[in-house]
């Protein structure tokens, strides 16, 4: 009898997808929206999982760290705390991110560095504390949450674009730095997803995007934690420097 080979899977000769889960993965941002259910895939996954915010609160099943993103004393507390927990952070998500939108004229450098500290020192901050046990490990997954405004521009988000886009040069420099560790960095761009972020924004404006998305909807969180955790699994240990939009093809050629 032959064998079909669409319901039996090969083995791969690099054994990718036969590892055990039980990894440590740190979420920052992780007590709601979309850093909260990327926490859960893991979770859901078998990983160990540990999130941070400024509140310190979290969902059950998760270690729930206290910690702000823009204090490295507070960053290197909590990771000590997670690696007591779960051994060394094989996966970093940084994810923790602020808007502050101003049109530029008005904008004032308190606006911009305030954001910038948040979303993209706060990715260095992290990301810098957990390649440390990463090197040691030699293997680890990085990805970083950024946004389709990082690449595709938007009004009033000056401060907050120009944090999202340096998110993908520090995931490549992080790839040529430490890729041959076994290392991987990636980017993952959403476009509009329903979290607490976006559901204030102005009724007619949102009807304007939903007009502009090739998908013609908005996304759920889960889907942004879809890819995430794809990212983060032994089959795509090839892929690192990578810009992996969750857009429904609104930035498409950006
Ligand atoms: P939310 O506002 O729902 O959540 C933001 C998270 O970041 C919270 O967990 C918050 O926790 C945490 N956070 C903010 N500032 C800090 C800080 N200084 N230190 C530690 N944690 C902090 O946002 P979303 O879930 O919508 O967004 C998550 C990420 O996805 C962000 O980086 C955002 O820019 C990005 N994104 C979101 C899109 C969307 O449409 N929603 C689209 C594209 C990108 P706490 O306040 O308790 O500290």
């Amino acid at each position: 009898m032959s064998t079909d080979a669409t319901t039996t899977p090969t083995p791969r000769a690099d054994g990718a997808g036969t590892e055990p889960t039980g990894r440590s993965v740190l979420v920052t941002g992780g007590n709601r929206g979309i850093g909260l259910a990327i926490a859960r895939a893991f979770l859901a996954a078998g990983d160990k999982v540990a999130i941070t915010s400024r509140s310190g609160e979290g969902p059950e099943g998760v270690l729930a760290v206290k910690a702000d993103v823009t204090d490295s004393d507070s960053i290197d507390a909590a990771f000590a705390e997670v690696e007591a927990a779960h051994g060394p952070v094989e996966v970093l998500v940084a994810n923790a991110g602020i808007t502050h939108d101003q049109l530029l004229l008005r904008m004032s450098e308190q606006d911009f560095t305030s954001v910038v500290d948040t979303n993209l020192t706060g990715a260095f901050r992290v990301v810098q504390r957990a390649t440390k046990g990463m090197m040691r490990l030699k293997k680890g997954r990085i990805v970083l949450v950024s946004s389709v405004v990082g690449l595709l521009g938007s009004p009033g988000q000056v401060n907050y674009a120009a944090s999202k886009s340096g998110l993908v040069g520090m995931a490549r420099s992080i790839t040529r730095e430490l890729g041959s560790r076994g290392v991987t960095a990636n980017v993952v761009a959403p476009g509009y997803i329903d979290t607490e972020m976006t559901q204030n924004l102005d009724e007619d404006l949102k009807k304007q995007y939903k007009t502009s998305i090739p998908a013609g909807r908005f996304a759920q969180p889960e889907e942004v934690a879809d890819v995430v955790t794809w990212l983060s699994s032994d089959q795509a240990a090839y892929i690192s420097g990578a810009v992996v939009p969750v857009d429904g093809g609104l930035g498409m050629g950006h």
